[in-house]
């Protein structure tokens, strides 16, 4: 079963625990039509993912990954989703994967097809894009206005900020605008002026030995790749904190990252045109640690 499969998940209650998940999943062809048309998270985006990195056969981040997937139902109200289950399913894909090279595995929990008795699950595995050069090389960032001032999760929790959901156009969006504007990649701020985000990533600043990132309040995602980079730094002596980042901080730093699951940590080079500090010898070190078996 080469890379890319897809395997269909039939989605057990959150407390089912048979001897063996394995007559719940069911491989289908990755490119014949696999859903319904009446499928919610075709359309209304209705639905929640995750994306893991695969390096050299060893999921990354299981646990902190359905741990998000949990979070993300329980925002959304969706059926909590039954961990073992996913965790079997990761299994299931890892020993079907091969055992060297970079691969990354989406889990998708939809609302499924309106009016229909049960949600729709699914994992995807692929091979992952090439980013050796992006990984050495940095993007361009544009800072974007999400729209939002700082606190918005908190009073207005329908909009399902800091879940991780299938409504990922805004997000593409403003990809498109940073590459209008002549960069590669986005972080988003608060309308008062505030780091939140990439579309795709967590950001990380560094003042000196310090690092830092802004607290996942709910209207961001809390990074898995970010927290694990952080209990590694911590583990190495340095202070490695969650704490409001204004845009003009951003601006003045010893450096910054993008980092997500399968891109790993990309230093920021030039943001909104002028240049940024960089520290090559970091971005090796937090990639050569993100590579190692994590979780
Ligand atoms: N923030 C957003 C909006 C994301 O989509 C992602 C990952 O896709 C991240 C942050 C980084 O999360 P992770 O490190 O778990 O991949």
């Amino acid at each position: 079963m080469p890379p890319p499969f897809t395997l269909l998940i039939d989605p057990l209650p959150a407390d089912a625990a048979p001897a063996d998940f394995s007559s719940t999943f069911t491989e289908v062809d990755a490119s014949a039509p696999a859903l319904r048309v009446g499928e919610l998270s075709t359309q209304r985006g209705d639905g929640i993912f995750e994306t893991l990195g695969v390096v050299d056969g060893h999921a990354q981040e299981v646990g902190p990954h359905l741990a998000r997937l949990k979070h993300s139902a329980e925002i959304c109200e969706l059926p909590i989703p039954n961990l073992a289950q996913w965790g079997a399913a990761i299994s299931f894909a890892i020993e079907n994967l091969p055992k060297s090279g970079e691969f990354s595995i989406k889990l998708v929990l939809s609302r499924g097809v309106e009016a229909g008795p049960a949600p729709t699950a699914w994992l995807h595995a692929t091979v992952a894009p090439s980013y050796g050069h992006v990984r050495e090389a940095g993007v361009r960032v544009v800072t974007l206005d999400r729209g939002y001032a700082r606190g918005t999760a908190e009073h207005a929790p329908w909009l399902l900020l800091g879940a991780k959901t299938l409504s990922y156009a805004v997000n593409m969006a403003a990809l498109r605008e940073a590459t209008r504007r002549g960069a590669d990649d986005t972080i988003f701020v608060t309308s008062d002026g505030y780091v939140m985000e990439g579309p795709t990533s967590s950001v990380i600043i560094r003042h000196g030995d310090a690092f830092a990132t802004p607290a996942p309040s709910g209207a961001i995602l809390h990074g898995t790749t970010q927290q694990s980079l952080f209990e590694h730094l911590r583990g190495e002596g340095h202070v490695a904190d969650y704490r409001d980042i204004s845009v003009a901080e951003l601006r003045a730093v010893d450096a910054a990252w993008l980092v997500s699951s399968v891109r790993l940590a990309v230093a920021v080079t030039e943001l909104d045109s002028r240049a940024m500090k960089t520290d090559a010898s970091t971005t090796a070190a937090f990639n050569r640690f993100l590579m190692l078996p994590r979780g």
